[in-house]
């Protein structure tokens, strides 16, 4: 059986923490998908590659070789993950993603490992568009307050000097933005869990996903 997890839902929701917890559980390599995304938002950055650029993005998408080593994101031979989780990537990301030539990109180096792998995967569109067929399919929500609050903890312990205001304004930006593109918004899958996980322990949401796939896995084995 194909054994891949698909986790989508809003920014801060816990996806990659929880996609990561689940993937030691059961064994799955983890492909943190916003990571795609936050790179093509760095190095077009750092290239002055505006987002209405889309024959240079694809250019610059074409020469990147992405690959996850565990959570670690390897970019053309070198390690990105410190710097894509920049607040100042996190408020320019979603235009670069809304970008339909970049999406059909990603997401076919995203469709290819999980042909190579049994994956955890967690994103906007992994649900409805990535993996349609993926066996579990997760919907992960929180209150935008809730997701800030969270997001201002994590950046507050990496030393970060930040304001939780901005992020909070920051988190609902970007709700918006993903969930009204044209080309894969973020929406629940109709065979999608949906979990709010907005009064619940990182622990309870693991729990509460590994319980539901140990329990449809061993109907299906009966
Ligand atoms: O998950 P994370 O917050 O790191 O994602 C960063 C951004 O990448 C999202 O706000 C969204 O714009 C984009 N994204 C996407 N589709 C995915 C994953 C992320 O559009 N599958």
């Amino acid at each position: 059986m194909n054994f891949s997890v698909a986790i989508d839902g809003p920014a801060g929701a816990g996806k990659s923490t929880i996609a990561k917890l689940l993937s030691n559980r059961f064994g799955l390599m983890y492909i943190n998908t916003g990571a795609m995304y936050r790179t093509i938002a760095l190095k077009a950055m750092n290239n002055n590659i505006k987002a209405e650029d889309i024959e240079k993005l694809c250019l610059l998408t074409d020469s990147l070789e992405m690959h996850f080593n565990s959570d670690r994101l390897i970019v053309n031979g070198e390690d990105v993950t410190d710097y894509i989780n920049d607040p100042f990537i996190s408020q320019n990301v979603s235009q670069y993603a809304a970008i339909p030539e970049i999406r059909q990109r990603l997401v076919k180096l995203q469709q290819q490992m999980s042909n190579k792998y049994n994956v955890v995967m967690d994103g906007r569109d992994i649900g409805t568009v990535v993996l349609k067929n993926a066996a579990f399919k997760f919907f992960l929500t929180a209150s935008p307050e809730e997701r800030a609050k969270r997001r201002f903890n994590e950046l507050i312990a990496k030393g970060l000097d930040v304001n939780y205001d901005s992020i909070l304004s920051d988190i609902i930006k970007r709700d918006f933005i993903d969930s009204h593109r044209e080309v894969s918004p973020l929406v629940k899958a109709e065979d999608a869990v949906e979990l709010d996980s907005s009064n619940l322990t990182i622990e309870q949401v693991v729990d509460t996903m590994a319980n539901y796939i140990t329990t449809t896995l061993n109907n299906v084995s009966k």
